[in-house]
């Protein structure tokens, strides 16, 4: 059975999907929808950047 409703909900989503990138001793996160993050010296508060766009954008 297809779930048709379903499929464009999920298609008229926009695309989030960031990821962190390292610059030297600092990390970035970065977004596919050209959104980037404040640089962060550990990976775990780029990370958490990253999530809170995800989760709000
Ligand atoms: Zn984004």
């Amino acid at each position: 059975m297809y779930d048709q409703h379903a499929a464009e909900v999920s298609r008229d989503r926009p695309v989030h999907e960031p990821t962190t990138v390292e610059r030297g001793s600092f990390c970035t996160a970065r977004c596919t929808c050209g959104w980037s993050g404040p640089a962060r010296r550990s990976r775990d508060r780029a990370r958490t950047d990253a999530e809170e766009h995800r989760t709000t954008a």
